[in-house]
């Protein structure tokens, strides 16, 4: 495979396969291999009307010694059954979920970006309502399905401080909705508000708690840390997407010797974090170099010297290290396949 690797955008590039399976008659029937980019389904399916609709996404990496690897996926699948519980879907088990997931990603082996290029195969699990229903009820019929693409970092500036503001006139998730679960909606929710963002120089929105408005909930599609001394902080709230990224750093902390407090974070304690980032999949982590709150005037700067922190700078080389295999992965992060 011929791609320019090194100028890859995070977005969809076509591959060879994908890999689906359909839930019918109560029970998932076998892997199939499709080489089409398209979906026929009916124009009733529940995932068009009422967001019967599950994504996740985990990445695959060539790593040094030229084997791939595939990071956490269990806990990918974990959260698409959480997902699935929480819009009354049919469950994806670790098995189906691990079985489609690596038959995506050996079908396109070709696709995955050779080691030393900062890229990785993006693996976009999904599941939808497919069964057709007009009333207000989960289907009785579901796609799941999974597909990859190669990208490149999520920012094209990669590893480099943006700028984030805080948004107060709209809200992601509310207090007992869906925020916890990965849900197409949750997204919906997101587009006008992280337009505007985008729209005004940002590079994202951060999120307050619905109710109060007083603490931080996520940073668009991301999680939020902040770094104070030696604790890492991260806000607790029932509307917040587990991260799988935020779960990884966390114990990447304990292991630099970190404190680590997952609580409520006041908005007014942002100016007390000597470091702040978002984390996620897609770009790992994304340090934050000034935070503007429109409303209240507030406006904070940390990256003194344009450069991320140094300790976001040590978790974020030490995570893409095991990812690529460079350092040994004494959790037991990854599968390793030899294809
Ligand atoms: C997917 C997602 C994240 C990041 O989760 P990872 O498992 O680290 O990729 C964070 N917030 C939201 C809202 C998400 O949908």
């Amino acid at each position: 495979m011929n791609l320019d690797w090194k100028n890859l955008p995070f977005g969809y590039q076509k591959t060879r396969y994908n890999v689906r399976c359909y839930y019918r008659d109560g029970k998932w029937g076998e892997l199939e291999i499709s080489s089409s980019e398209t979906i026929n389904i009916h124009m009733a399916a529940t995932c068009l009307h009422y967001g019967q609709e599950a994504f996740e996404g985990l990445k695959a990496y060539r790593g040094k010694d030229g084997k791939v690897r595939l990071f956490r996926w269990k806990e990918n699948a974990a959260r698409m059954q959480n997902s699935s519980k929480g819009v009354l879907m049919a469950v994806v088990d670790d098995d189906l979920f691990y079985r489609t997931v690596v038959k995506a990603v050996e079908l396109n082996k070709d696709f995955i970006p050779p080691y030393g290029e900062g890229a990785s195969l993006y693996v976009r699990p999904m599941l939808i309502g497919t069964g057709a229903q007009v009333g207000v009820k989960p289907a009785n019929e579901y796609l799941f399905m999974v597909f990859v693409s190669p990208v490149g970092p999520y920012f094209k500036e990669g590893f480099k401080p943006v700028d984030m503001m805080i948004c107060r006139d709209a809200d992601r998730a509310a207090p007992l909705g869906t925020g916890h679960i990965k849900v197409g909606g949750n997204y919906a929710a997101s587009l006008a508000s992280l337009k505007d963002a985008h729209d005004n120089g940002y590079a994202s929105a951060i999120y307050l708690d619905a109710r109060e408005k007083k603490y931080i909930d996520e940073c668009g599609p991301a999680n939020f840390f902040g770094i104070k001394g030696n604790t890492y902080v991260t806000p607790d709230s029932h509307s917040i997407l587990p991260s799988v990224t935020n779960k990884s750093l966390i114990e990447l902390a304990k292991d630099l010797g970190m404190n680590v407090e997952r609580r409520p974070v006041p908005v007014e304690e942002l100016k007390e974090f000597d470091e702040v980032g978002a984390c996620g999949t897609a770009a790992v982590i994304t340090p934050i170099k000034s935070i503007d709150d429109h409303t209240t005037g507030l406006k904070l700067h940390y990256c003194k010297d344009g450069n991320p922190g140094p300790i976001s700078t040590k978790l974020y080389e030490r995570l893409l290290a095991i990812q690529y295999g460079e350092e040994p992965d004494t959790h037991g992060w990854v599968d390793v396949f030899d294809f």
